[in-house]
């Protein structure tokens, strides 16, 4: 019997999700604040979870393979004692999949304990490794993440301030850290700004996450988004904010709002849901074909479906179910079964189809697999004709800022046209949003800006070769 990832191999997969909690009161312990604030970042990766806590200067971590509920129970959370902690959420490539690779990463020396959180991918890592390798450092996993905390640790001499900063000039690519140290925590964001990052409030602390949702779940506040090149330390004394990185265009990945964050999520002041919504709408606007019907692909599809039923005057309805208890991994006993696993994750309401021109509603189209399963499923329910809308633009290129990316020959609009990619996928007509469309949706101007890389090509950072790397 063989494992199969096959079920999400569809989709660019977010790498990971941080969240952090100071509470002023040194009485109180942060972890189960943690615990919740990674429950509803669990979308942002579920191959591990951990948490770091620090009383006294000392740090404990906890952290395993799996779902933040399979890694901790009651028992485990309230081991972990202390008013800060840390947490993370990791997916992960499948050469990366192992304990090793699971955060917070800790660092024990002279001068005290760090853990680090972080999601991102850092473009110099191999260089930055090396010269770590060279000075004597051991590493004991492939992750980017253990870069940075061992960068902190070697700088740590210099004090916490100046250990960060200089580590963070030194490191190039994407990251949302959460640093914990024994007395204070430590937030940065890259100067792009491409991945997220939020501050909150919560009764008595503060809280850091990458998405507004999981400060939402721990009952707290939103205080505001971190920026791009920005530092934040909070410790017993409050929050302190540093800028460390010359004013650089914001390129926040618009992939976030595309598929990745949550719908309730709010990042960088433009509401998720809404951008998905308004994105339905321009395809609306850009590609309306005629039909009695359009349904959204669960989850992030169903927006967009209803924002295009709007601009069209198209009927919106649940005609696609999605299983919400299919894991990421997947026991198909042979290829065959896994070709018709579809009907395992997602399935046709035939009633609602049935003699329909029907317009389906999808985030994306990477290898094309679900969207062709998803054309033959309706079809077989007795759907007239089948029309598929693609709220993002082709996805072209390979991501190096923290996406799980397929090789770019398996990116099924790297190699197809889109009249052949409709072919291929037996629809009777296929559109993507456009480039222009999808800024659009994400109100996008001179000062928000975002990456478009895996649609245009073009990073807002350099970037060298396709290697295969660990991210964090
Ligand atoms: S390349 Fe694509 S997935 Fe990667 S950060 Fe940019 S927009 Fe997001």
């Amino acid at each position: 019997m063989k494992f199969s990832t096959e079920l999400d191999d569809d989709k660019l997969h977010e790498e990971c999700g941080v969240f952090g909690v100071f509470l002023n009161d040194p009485a109180r312990d942060a972890a189960s604040l943690a615990y919740y604030g990674l429950l509803s970042l669990q979308h942002r990766g579920q191959e591990s979870a951990g948490i770091a806590a620090a009383r006294d200067g000392t740090i404990e971590c906890r952290k395993g393979m799996g779902l933040v509920g399979d890694v901790f129970n009651a028992d485990t959370v309230a081991q972990l004692k202390g008013s800060a902690a840390v947490g993370h959420v990791r997916y992960s490539t499948a050469g990366g999949s192992c304990v090793e690779n699971a955060q917070p990463f800790v660092s024990r020396f002279k001068l005290g304990s760090i853990a680090v959180a972080h999601n991102g991918t850092l473009t110099n890592a191999d260089v930055v490794r090396e010269l770590l390798e060279d000075a004597g450092i051991g590493f004991t996993s492939s992750s980017d993440s253990e870069v940075i905390v061992n960068l902190i640790a070697k700088n740590y001499k210099k004090g916490l301030e100046k250990a960060l900063t200089d580590t963070i000039k030194f490191i190039k690519g994407s990251y949302a850290l959460v640093v914990l140290t024994g007395d204070a925590m430590v937030a940065a964001r890259d100067p792009n700004g491409i991945r997220p990052l939020c501050l909150g409030k919560v009764d008595g602390g503060w809280i850091l996450a990458s998405e507004s949702c999981a400060i939402d779940a721990v009952d707290g506040e939103f205080v505001r988004d971190i920026e791009p090149g920005e530092l934040i330390l909070i410790n017993k004394d409050g929050v302190l904010s540093f800028s460390f990185s010359e004013k650089t265009p914001r390129a926040v990945c618009s992939f976030e709002y595309v598929y990745f964050a949550r719908p309730d999520s709010i990042i960088d002041k433009v509401d998720v849901y809404g951008s998905r919504i308004r994105a339905g709408e321009i395809l609306g606007r850009e590609s309306a074909v005629s039909a009695d019907l359009v349904v959204g692909v669960p989850d992030s599809g169903v927006p967009a479906a209803i924002g295009y039923g709007r601009a069209t005057g198209t009927l919106f309805g649940l005609g696609i179910v999605k299983s919400k208890y299919v894991g990421r991994t997947f026991i198909a006993p042979d290829q065959a079964v896994r070709e018709k696993a579809v009907s395992v994750k997602h399935n046709v309401i035939c009633r609602e189809v049935r003699g329909k021109r029907v317009v389906i509603i999808d985030d994306s189209i990477v290898r094309g697999t679900t969207s062709r399963r998803l054309v033959s499923i309706l079809r077989k329910a007795g759907a007239r004709e089948v029309h598929i809308r693609v709220c993002s633009p082709p996805v072209r290129f390979p991501c190096y800022f923290g996406i799980d990316t397929p090789h770019r020959k398996d990116l099924i609009s790297n190699e197809n046209s889109v009249s052949e990619l409709c072919k291929s996928l037996g629809a009777d007509s296929l559109a993507f949003i456009s480039v222009a469309g999808l800024l659009e949706s994400l109100d996008a101007n001179e000062e928000n800006s975002y990456c478009l890389g895996c649609f245009t090509g073009e990073y807002p950072i350099p970037v060298s070769g396709e290697e295969e790397r660990v991210r964090g």
